[in-house]
């Protein structure tokens, strides 16, 4: 038994925070531990004085003039290279635009237009409803040529034949918070003359992300969770150099034109990543996402994946210290180096015990069926944060305070 540890300890492990001074750029409200940021990461306040300042000036005084004046028209491949550094990649295979869904729906498509003759699309059940949903679409609307095969994750090696096109993954398991070997499981997909397709949603910002020396060929991944871009903020999509001149997107929109201001009757893609862009960027929603990109390539993915591990660690123990014995049960791996940024149980009970913690100024988010899942964003949080989420989610059980009947009920966004 390790000794039990005290509000005053994890105050200790406080003091020599490292990420104190990119903390206070974030706007956290005052009463709140917020164990929510791989769902909606917070607003980094110079975020909310840069969208003010596009909306009134840019926006309001130079008008049409901004595309040019204010780069407008360049922001999806700035913020690309600006994500690039973060994930492993080169500045010039990076693109912001669209969300998750729709740019796993043009690289689902690109990768099987590279691997022609091959149908098939290879993800494992576990993987996000959204990325199933946009292959089984993809699917409907290719018909004879393409087929979705979803298998257990233990089963994935043994299926990949040379009928598979792609491998699709998400990096970081939702629920669990497990993460793949993408260095293996990469190879695995090469060795069989596969491509490679990671969903890095759960990933980027708070991990290092190896996309390059892993030689992975085709990726997405989130801006509104550990990037910090704001509530839809758009998504990026990644594709390797070496597949550049091949890759095409089934979406021939404008942006996406070599010279969209021709305004030629005839589709011809732009050079490079730049063909996955379809139409006109979200400029409001570009900006907002800029400083959070900047945040986290100040502090560094080394030092938030340190922080994240040592975040993880002390949860474990906490609720293991604190609530044993109420039939919490842990789904995410004990070992920080198989987990991603987030930890996981599993309660009957778990919709209503979140409520309560939620009353109580302790935010996490709720999967079905009965999943209580808290995200750990290393740049919200403090040690004592999670000492403190603790000892209040110890009262929601021990009181049972979940049983209260204004907890019982179900909102439509849980
Ligand atoms: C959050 C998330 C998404 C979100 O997709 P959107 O189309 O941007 O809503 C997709 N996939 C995974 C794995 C996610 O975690």
């Amino acid at each position: 038994m390790s000794p039990l540890l005290t509000r005053a300890d994890a105050a200790e492990m406080d003091r020599d925070d490292g990420v104190a001074a990119a903390r206070r750029e974030l706007e956290l409200p005052p009463g709140t531990i917020y164990l929510d940021g791989n769902s909606l990461g917070p607003l980094p306040r110079a975020a909310a004085r840069r969208v003010e300042e596009v909306v009134r000036r840019q926006w309001g005084q130079d008008l049409i003039r901004s595309w040019n004046l204010h780069g407008w028209i360049d922001l999806p491949r700035r913020l690309g290279s600006l994500v690039a550094p973060l994930v492993g990649a080169s500045g010039d295979e990076v693109v912001v635009t669209d969300s998750v869904s729709v740019n796993l729906f043009k690289l689902l498509a690109a990768a099987l237009r590279l691997r022609h003759g091959r149908p098939v699309i290879l993800t494992e059940g576990e993987n996000f409803p959204t990325d199933l949903y946009m292959a089984q679409g993809l699917v409907d609307l290719l018909g004879e040529r393409a087929r979705l095969e979803v298998v257990p994750r233990r089963r994935l090696r043994d299926v990949l034949d040379d009928e598979v096109a792609v491998l699709m993954l998400t990096h970081v398991d939702f629920r669990s918070g497990e993460l793949h070997d993408m260095a293996d499981l990469t190879a695995a997909a090469h060795d069989a003359g596969a491509l490679a397709l990671w969903d890095l949603s759960h990933s980027a910002g708070v991990l290092p992300v190896r996309l390059d020396e892993n030689d992975v060929d085709l990726a997405v991944g989130c801006g509104y969770k550990y990037l910090n871009g704001g509530p839809g903020a758009p998504a990026f999509a990644f594709a390797a150099r070496r597949l550049h001149r091949e890759l095409r997107s089934p979406l021939w929109g404008w942006m996406g034109h070599a010279s969209p201001f021709d305004f030629s009757p005839t589709f011809h893609p732009a050079d490079g990543v730049d063909r996955l862009l379809c139409g006109t960027p979200p400029v409001l929603s570009l900006a907002a996402l800029q400083d959070g990109l900047e945040l986290v390539a100040r502090v560094g993915v080394a030092t938030l994946r340190k922080r994240s591990c040592e975040l993880g660690d002390l949860l474990i123990r906490l609720v293991e210290q604190e609530c044993g014995g109420h039939g919490l049960i842990l789904v995410s791996p004990t070992d920080a180096e198989r987990r991603g940024s987030q930890v996981s149980y599993r309660h009957p009970e778990g919709y209503a015990i979140m409520q309560a913690l939620i009353a109580r100024g302790v935010v996490g988010d709720f999967r079905a069926p009965d999943l209580l899942r808290f995200g750990l964003s290393p740049l919200c949080l403090r040690f004592v944060d999670l000492w403190d989420a603790a000892s209040h989610l110890r009262a929601v059980l021990e009181d049972e305070e979940w049983r209260r009947p204004e907890h019982r009920r179900r909102a439509p966004v849980t």
